[in-house]
């Protein structure tokens, strides 16, 4: 950290000039205290430059800050550096005695306080969330930019994202997720938009990155996404993959589950319905492949449903609950209203788009199913299949201004 109180209660701070004689001068004269938790701490002189205080054993203030590395502090630094020449008002590492947390920078910027939180190493999903609770509960917009060190690609398209960094996404106005990255030794930020999962870990998405000294600070706060559309065929090669790979030679417990259902249903693996697999509205709300969610759920519950006989939502939520429940599905719980069934919800909006439902009262939320799934013959009749489902849905997308279902329904609480 780059800041310590004196015996006096005067703040010290490393992100002012200092020569480093008058440092080694203090150092001797005068002992430094954590602003935090009071306990004595140590001024590391070291030849980065990067003068900083540490603690002696970081117990007391473990959940306070992160444990601290070069690359950390510097990211901090530099960070703080480029909202102090915009002129913005900044504070580093102020303790909030309050919520008794202590964010990176504080900023103030259009009358909005930011609490900017630089994480460069893994924590518990739990600690981001009450982290962001707290600055919330403040009055204060919680901003959390990851280390540019945590950016797995894994193809020009695909990332791994950590389930503890999905509560560091922001949502824009587009209700399209992003991560926002900073790497200090390049001096680029880095931002992943239009994030899309196609797996508890995997996602599809698109990356830019931008140097710091000609970053705006909208840029970062409101940035603006363009959809891009080559992320729908990204998306038919991971549908194309499900297929060839499918089955899995090492079934999981829920891919072992997907394939009895479709062996009762006389579908072989590969052949599942072209209806299933898609990356509809919230579908990131279930962690499970939408390749296994989607499957079961019109084959044990959409299917099952007598043509033009209206059914409610609650029928296809109820299904698949007794799923979430004995753990085939994992739902992907987020600060915020939303859950699971928002994602069963915006499924079958999907699915009236492309005409297998129709929506029969929007109020109470009925549907009606009006056909019969396409189960394709051949895998590669399932590709060319698949091809022309995603074209059709890509009209939709983009003529769609209500950008989907907004509303769900409440689920009994489950200690999932
Ligand atoms: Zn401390």
């Amino acid at each position: 950290m780059f800041n310590a109180k004196l015996g006096d209660g005067t703040i010290i701070s490393m992100t002012d000039k200092w020569h480093i004689n008058e440092l080694r001068e203090l150092r001797e004269k005068r002992t430094f205290y954590c602003p935090a938790c009071k306990s004595q701490v140590q001024l590391k002189l070291g030849e980065s430059k990067l003068w900083h205080f540490a603690h002696r054993s970081n117990a007391a203030c473990d959940k306070l800050i992160e444990n601290e590395t070069l690359y950390h502090l510097l990211g901090k630094k530099q960070l703080f550096e480029w909202l102090t020449a915009k002129k913005i008002e900044v504070a580093m590492e102020m303790y909030l005695p309050l919520i008794r947390q202590r964010p990176d920078i504080l900023f103030r910027y259009n009358h909005t306080i930011y609490a900017l939180e630089f994480q460069c190493s893994p924590i518990p999903s739990s600690v981001i969330e009450e982290r962001s609770k707290g600055y919330l509960q403040l009055g204060m917009i919680p901003l959390w930019i990851l280390g540019g060190n945590r950016m797995k690609r894994k193809g020009p398209h695909s990332f791994q994202v950590a389930s503890f960094e999905w509560f560091a996404t922001r949502k824009t106005d587009q209700h399209q997720h992003l991560l926002t990255y900073y790497c200090p030794e390049r001096s680029h930020f880095g931002i992943l938009q239009q994030i899309t999962p196609s797996s508890s870990t995997k996602i599809l998405a698109s990356y830019k990155e931008k140097p710091i000294r000609t970053t705006s600070l909208e840029t970062i706060l409101t940035p603006t996404i363009e959809l891009n559309s080559t992320l729908f065929d990204q998306w038919l090669i991971v549908k194309k993959h499900w297929r060839y790979y499918h089955p899995n030679p090492y079934p999981t417990r829920t891919e072992k589950r997907i394939q009895t259902i479709l062996y009762r249903h006389r579908i072989p693996p590969s052949l599942f319905p072209i209806e299933a697999g898609w990356p509809s509205y919230n579908h990131y709300l279930i962690t499970s492949s939408p390749c296994y969610w989607q499957t079961f759920l019109l084959l044990e519950c959409l299917q099952y449903q007598p043509l033009n006989q209206p059914f409610s939502l609650r029928i296809a939520t109820q299904c698949l609950q007794q799923h979430i429940e004995k753990g085939f599905f994992l739902p992907r719980r987020l600060t915020g209203d939303e859950n699971w069934t928002h994602a069963v919800m915006g499924y079958l909006y999907m699915l009236v788009q492309i005409g297998y439902l129709e929506q029969v009262n929007t109020e109470h939320e009925c549907y009606r199913r009006i056909k019969e799934l396409t189960i394709p013959t051949t895998v590669e009749e399932a590709v060319s299949f698949d091809r022309a489902l995603l074209k059709r849905l890509i009209g939709h997308i983009t003529n769609d201004r209500n950008l989907g279902p907004n509303k769900g329904i409440s689920v009994e609480k489950t200690n999932i």
